[in-house]
C-alpha cells in the first residue's frame, strides 16, 4: 500500500506506522447525525438565525463541492465501517466520539434537549457494537442546564458514556454564568469530565476574526475556547466545583504557554482590585491548570508543544488525540510516536491517562 490517504494532507503512508507497544487512543473525535445536518441546513436557511460564525462554518461544509467539505459530510455521519477503516489505516485503536461542533448549541431550547438525547442513543449503540473501538461523550443543552444535568446522568449511568461535550459558549454565554452552574454540578457529582471544545467565536467576538479568514480551527477557535476555559478559572469555578475536571483540546489551547503570565497578572489584578469580578482564589490560576484541566494533542503533532504541556501541566494532564475527520493525518500519528519521550511516557500519552480521565 502507497497511497496518500483520502481527507489528509501529508503524504505520509500507512505502511509506515511502526508496530508500537500502546494503544493509540484518539480523545477529540467528532461525529455528526445525518439528521442535524438537517438541522443546521434549516439554521442556514433561516433568516431569522443569523449568527455569523455558523453561516460561514456550515455554509462551506455543507454546501461547498470542494473534496474536503464532501470527505467531512461523508466521514462525520458514519459510525461503522468506513471509520473504522479509516482508524485501521491511521493505527487508531479507539476513538473517543462526540457530536461535533457546535453540536445542540445553536438549537432553541427544548430541540437541543431533546436532539442531545437522540444523539447520545446514537452513539451509545455504536459503543455498544464497537466496545474496544468506540467510546463517546454525551451532549447536553447547556442552555436548559436542569435537564443538561439529567441527561449527563443517563449518558453516563445508562448508556455507558464517558463524559460530556461541551462547544465553548452556548449563544454568546460561558459556562461561569449561574444559569449553567447545574451541570458542572452534575459532572462533579458524577466524577465524569466536561470537554471542553471549540466553535466558532460568537457574535460579540468574530468580526475582526471573520474578516481576515481567521474564525476557525486557524486562531479564533483556540482563542475562543482559551478565553472560555480562562474565565472558568478566574470566576472561581474550580473553587466551587473543586473536584470538576475540564478536557481541553490543542494543547490546552495555549494557556500552558501563557501560565507565567496569567498567575502574575491576575496576582496582580486581584490585588489592585481593579475588576468586580477578579476576586482572590484559593490557588493561583497555573494550580486549576495543573489539578483541573487535561490537554490533548488534537491538530498539533508538534514535540516542543507537547513536551511544554508535559512540563508545565506533568506528564498524566496530556492525552493523545487526533481531531477526525478534520484532522486525520497519518503523518502526525507517526510524528507522535517519534516522540523523544520515554516508553513509559508514551504509554501514558496514548493509553493510559486516557483511560483513566474518561474510565474507559
Ligand atoms: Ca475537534
Amino acid at each position: 500500500m502507497n497511497q496518500i490517504l483520502p481527507g489528509t494532507l501529508h503524504d505520509a503512508t500507512a505502511d509506515q506506522l511502526k508496530k508500537v507497544a500502546y494503544k493509540r487512543i484518539a480523545t477529540e473525535e467528532a461525529f455528526c447525525p445525518p439528521e442535524m445536518m438537517d438541522i443546521y441546513r434549516g439554521l442556514l436557511d433561516d433568516n431569522s438565525f443569523t449568527d455569523p460564525g455558523f453561516n460561514t462554518m456550515f455554509g462551506f461544509y455543507l454546501n461547498s463541492p470542494s473534496l474536503r467539505s464532501q470527505q467531512i459530510r461523508d466521514y462525520l455521519t458514519d459510525l461503522g465501517d468506513l471509520r473504522l477503516s479509516h482508524m485501521d489505516a491511521r493505527g487508531i485503536d479507539m476513538q473517543v466520539i462526540a457530536l461535533t461542533s457546535p453540536g445542540v448549541q445553536v438549537m432553541p431550547k427544548e430541540q437541543a434537549t431533546s436532539f442531545a438525547a437522540y444523539a447520545n442513543d446514537m452513539l451509545s449503540d455504536a459503543c455498544k457494537k464497537h466496545p474496544t473501538r468506540f467510546a463517546g461523550l454525551a451532549a447536553v443543552a447547556p442552555h436548559d442546564a436542569n435537564n443538561a444535568a439529567k441527561e449527563l446522568d443517563r449518558g453516563i449511568n445508562k448508556l455507558g458514556l464517558k463524559g460530556a461535550i461541551i462547544h465553548s459558549h452556548t449563544f454568546g454565554e460561558y459556562l461561569d454564568d449561574p444559569k449553567f452552574w447545574p451541570l458542572l454540578e452534575a459532572a462533579e457529582a458524577l466524577d465524569t469530565p466536561i470537554y471542553l471544545h471549540p466553535q466558532v467565536p460568537s457574535a460579540k467576538m468574530i468580526e475582526p476574526f471573520l474578516d481576515a479568514g481567521l474564525d476557525g480551527a486557524i486562531y479564533g477557535f483556540g482563542v475562543e475556547t482559551g478565553l472560555h476555559l480562562l474565565r472558568l478559572i478566574t470566576t472561581g469555578m474550580f473553587d466551587r466545583f473543586p473536584k470538576l475536571q475540564v478536557v481541553v483540546g490543542h494543547l490546552g489551547e495555549a494557556l500552558p504557554f501563557w501560565m507565567y503570565r496569567l498567575d502574575y497578572m491576575h496576582r496582580a489584578g486581584v490585588v489592585a482590585k481593579r475588576y468586580e469580578r477578579m476576586k482572590p482564589l484559593k490557588g493561583k490560576v497555573s494550580d486549576y491548570l495543573r489539578n483541573n484541566v487535561y490537554v490533548t494533542t488534537s491538530g498539533f503533532a508538534w514535540e516542543p508543544a507537547i513536551k511544554l504541556c508535559q512540563d508545565v501541566l506533568g506528564v498524566e494532564r496530556v492525552l493523545y488525540a487526533m481531531d477526525y475527520p478534520y484532522q486525520h493525518d497519518v503523518a502526525e500519528v507517526i510524528a507522535t510516536d517519534d516522540l523523544d519521550l520515554s516508553d513509559d511516557v508514551k504509554k501514558m500519552l496514548f493509553q493510559t491517562n486516557a483511560e483513566k480521565v474518561f474510565k474507559l
